[in-house]
């Protein structure tokens, strides 16, 4: 399954938050530790996201392994941000291996990644997808990750505060797909939100700086194991932690 990473704090290059710390997520492409329900590497694509100067999100995403990437190395020394959110992908048996289907997924005002897969896809799935718009349809790839982003963008495209709108987004994806996997990230620049559901995540906080990631990277101290089922709020300043259970 792929793994993730979302990083708020000082300003770092992509360089050293994903290529350069121990265990890196370059690392984690090839060599992961964690991967539950499947998949040995993470060899179908990569993408890392953050906010331009004018406050929209920008993802570089490719379809290729992130070490086979000849240009992002020389990107990723050059982009510097406060806010990343990053991912290396293993596609999911059936779904396609294309630039747009991996992570981050954004509209340019949030940054959205999915790690694990929803069953039953696409027929479970359908019977939410009904209710977007054709064009939602049509813009996104065909993977079920694809599909939970335009469910996703629609509640917050009407308000809904992002906390609820992934926990409800979650509560109604299990209801018709009860056996998928749903570690979710969301990002609207200055908070992520995350989600465990049968996927591995892990948290680290210093001064002014939180990293959430499917697998902990660079020094081993302080990474803490974020229980299952939990939803995730993080600033800079606070994590917070609930239970997802209840509402499921
Ligand atoms: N199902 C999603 C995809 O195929 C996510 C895959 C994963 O987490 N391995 O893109």
């Amino acid at each position: 399954m792929c793994r993730h990473l979302g990083y708020l704090g000082p300003e770092r290059s992509l360089a050293e938050l994903l290529l350069e710390p121990a265990h890196s997520l370059l690392e984690q492409s090839w060599d992961p530790h964690d991967m539950r329900g499947g998949g040995t590497v993470n060899a179908d694509g990569f993408g890392a996201g953050w906010f331009g100067d004018d406050g929209r999100a920008v993802a570089y995403r490719a379809a290729v392994p992130m070490w086979t990437d000849v240009s992002f190395p020389q990107v990723a020394t050059q982009i510097r941000a406060p806010t990343v959110v990053a991912a290396v992908r293993s596609a999911t048996v059936g779904m396609p291996v294309a630039a747009e289907a991996c992570a981050p997924l954004s509209d340019g005002r949030w940054l959205f990644s999915h790690n694990g897969k929803v069953g039953g896809w696409p027929d479970s799935l359908a019977k939410l997808a009904g209710r977007l718009e054709i064009t939602d349809m049509l813009t996104a790839a065909p993977t079920d990750s694809a599909v939970l982003w335009a469910l996703l963008r629609q509640r917050l495209d009407a308000g809904e505060p992002p906390d609820r709108a992934v926990r409800e987004l979650v509560r109604e994806v299990l209801a018709v797909a009860p056996d998928s996997r749903l570690n979710l990230l969301l990002c609207d620049g200055h908070r992520l939100i995350a989600t465990t559901w049968t996927h591995s995540l892990r948290v680290r906080r210093s001064t002014g700086t939180v990293t959430v990631a499917s697998e902990p990277s660079g020094p081993p101290q302080r990474w803490a194991e974020v229980p299952d089922r939990c939803l995730l709020i993080a600033d800079t300043e606070h994590v917070e932690v609930t239970s997802l259970e209840e509402d499921s």
